[in-house]
């Protein structure tokens, strides 16, 4: 098991595609640093002077190399890791090029310290613009210490074309993060110029996160991160998505795909686009989204430096993403931010591991429809239990406590009891006050513990009506009802097409039409929660709405569907609500996980602070 390194065949060495694999000191720093992984190091440390440009060293505890290996692997195409044309489809081991230390070490000056466990002397090996200078056995430790000097000293034409050090140290910082951040496992040190700016013992993920990030920023990044997990035969998902509030103007974005950093701007996309209508515009989340893929569904251009990576299924892949990241951002928008000023506010506890999980024991009418008028006796005095509206309000809270410690059992990341803020005794509702009033036939003001609580009755029913909708869809239950005389809507033959492509989504959300000859749709039933609307006129907006978006995937075609429907049958403001519709309306609006923004992301909600108003009576 001495000697493991084989000279790549002819054939193979072909299908590497030539390229600059150095084109400054951070791309010695990956190759290094991916070479120490590749040897099974459990510690390696990075030493920098000068953002590169005199030393980059690694120094890893690794598997070590043999006399003939130490000497062999400055051979281009030498590698211990391809044997077969097949084996460049796995991109699982980090590198497999062969290139790396030859490239290195014919533009700097090297020096390569390394034994493996069994042997009792080790090899030193100097060599300087490809030329060997020095080949001798020596004492050293177990692993591998490369020292990687005077970089490009023979090509003055690079050296010119280096950026700034504060440049230079950043683009190796980054290459720093990108491995220190699949290795959770792995204990890493960096030192710039004598001094220690990273110290990362061996943790979990979430832990590597927290370690890499919170010197960093203020803000501690272990209270907005929230857990993603997707398994699917396509495609396994794991990582962590930013709570939306925490949202900046520069983010940490990182995709890693089968353990290696990735850009990928088309996903990206697919993760603002589960953001949304949750942050504002011109803020970026925090993300740290790891996808494992079969290797052969990926054609890796085996460039050194490429860090974009094609996909076999990307379209199904952006639907996982999206899926996977909204439903994470639905189920954890529990705790509402009743601040008005984001700025300065208390850090939102993640979880409370001891909380006691109660289910939501809220009554409520599923069946209620407040356009239903023959439903409601009107002038009856409802009884309303204030107290079980409240338990809804937490329970949600609860829910995500219980996914939380699922997640936590099944990652091992040991939870820590999180900051007590004030927060989640905000929505308090007060026992005594049990009435509504509503203003201007558009908001309801209700007394809470804390304060007035104003809502937008319109925005309430949205949401409500829009959550229902979306519920029945995933739950595969097509809400339809029958009208009772089939409505014919005629169209133009471009239009006809647009009905076509959404035909199966509006089938899916309860529409039932079916063509009827040339450009004619018969339209024999729409979504049962529609009242009040005429189906065609709704129809021709939806045709009409949809085509001015470029949308990309089913799930969202759906989405604005029901967006749609959801909006346009929702109480508008100015229509006046008695009592009973109004404490149903509250009800309902506290079960949606999402009771703060309406879902095309408009605030549903407005707390007044009892203490602001007792100050406009000083
Ligand atoms: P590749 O990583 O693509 O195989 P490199 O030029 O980076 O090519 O390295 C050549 C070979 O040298 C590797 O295949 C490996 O066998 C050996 N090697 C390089 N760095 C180390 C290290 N830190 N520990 C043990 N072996 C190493
Ligand atoms: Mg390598």
């Amino acid at each position: 098991m001495s000697d493991i390194i084989n000279l790549l065949p002819d054939a193979v060495a072909n299908q590497i595609a030539a390229g600059e694999v150095i084109q400054r000191p951070a791309s010695v720093v990956k190759e290094l640093l991916e070479n120490a992984i590749d040897a099974d190091a459990k510690k390696i440390k990075l030493i920098i002077q000068d953002a590169g440009n005199t030393l980059v060293q690694v120094i890893d505890d690794g598997k070590g190399m043999s006399m003939t290996d130490a000497r062999m692997s400055f051979e281009r195409h030498a590698t211990s890791k391809i044997k077969e044309a097949d084996d460049l489809l796995s991109i699982r081991t980090m590198g497999f090029r062969g290139e790396a230390l030859a490239s290195i070490a014919a533009i700097a000056q090297v020096e390569l310290k390394t034994r493996q466990e069994q042997d009792e002397l080790g090899v030193f090996v100097e060599i300087a613009g490809s030329r060997v200078f020095k080949q001798e056995h020596i004492q050293t430790d177990k692993g591998t210490n490369l020292a990687v000097k005077s970089l490009f000293f023979n090509v003055p034409a690079r050296r010119r074309f280096l950026k700034s050090h504060t440049t230079e140290m950043s683009h190796i910082r980054n290459e720093f993060y990108r491995v220190v951040l699949v290795h959770p496992e792995i204990h890493f040190e960096l030192f710039e110029d004598g001094v220690e700016t990273f110290q990362l013992l061996e943790t979990n993920l979430k832990g590597r996160i927290e370690n890499v990030f919170s010197t960093l920023s203020k803000k501690r990044m272990e209270q907005q991160l929230l857990p993603i997990q997707t398994d699917s035969q396509l495609l396994k998902v794991k990582g962590f998505v930013a709570r939306p509030e925490f949202a900046q103007k520069s983010a940490h974005q990182y995709f890693f795909i089968n353990g290696r950093y990735m850009r990928h701007p088309y996903f990206h996309k697919a993760v603002m686009v589960a953001y949304e209508q949750l942050i504002k515009p011109g803020v970026n989340p925090n993300y740290f989204i790891y996808l494992e893929v079969d290797p052969s569904f990926i054609d890796v251009n085996i460039h050194p430096s490429k860090t974009e990576i094609k996909f076999e299924n990307e379209r199904a892949i952006w639907s996982i993403l999206l899926a996977t990241v909204k439903e994470v951002l639905g189920k954890f928008q529990v705790a509402p931010s009743l601040d008005f000023d984001q700025e300065g506010a208390p850090d939102i506890p993640v979880y409370q591991y001891d909380t006691k999980i109660t289910p939501p024991k809220v009554n409520f009418n599923p069946s209620y429809n407040p356009f239903d008028t023959a439903f409601v006796p009107k002038k009856t005095k409802v009884e309303y239990d204030w107290e079980q509206l409240y338990e809804g309000a937490t329970s949600k809270k609860n829910m995500s406590n219980q996914y939380l410690s699922e997640f936590v059992e099944k990652q091992d990341i040991s939870p820590t009891p999180d900051v007590e803020t004030d927060m989640q005794k905000e929505l308090l509702f007060e026992e005594e006050k049990k009435d509504c009033y509503q203003f201007r036939n558009s908001y309801i003001l209700t007394s809470v513990k804390s304060g007035l609580l104003i809502i937008h009755q319109h925005r309430a029913h949205f949401r409500i009506l829009f959550d229902k909708l979306m519920k029945q869809i995933q739950d595969k239950k097509r809400p339809s009802q029958q009208i009772l005389f089939p409505e014919m809507l005629e169209l133009d033959t471009n239009t006809t097409d647009r009905v076509r492509k959404i035909l199966p989504e509006l089938l899916y959300v309860g529409f039932d039409i079916e063509e009827f000859g040339k450009n004619v749709f018969k339209v024999n039933g729409i979504p049962a929660e529609l009242v009040n609307i005429s189906p065609i006129a709704l129809l021709e907006e939806i045709i009409d709405k949809l085509s001015e978006i470029k949308i990309e995937t089913s799930y969202l075609v759906k989405e604005k569907i029901v967006l749609l429907l959801a909006k346009k049958s929702s109480i508008q403001n100015g229509k006046s609500l008695t009592d009973i519709e109004m404490s149903e309306l509250i009800a309902n609006l506290f079960r949606c996980e999402n009771h703060v923004y309406s879902p095309d992301g408009k605030s549903i909600i407005q707390l007044i602070p009892e203490r602001d108003i007792s100050l406009k009576f000083q």
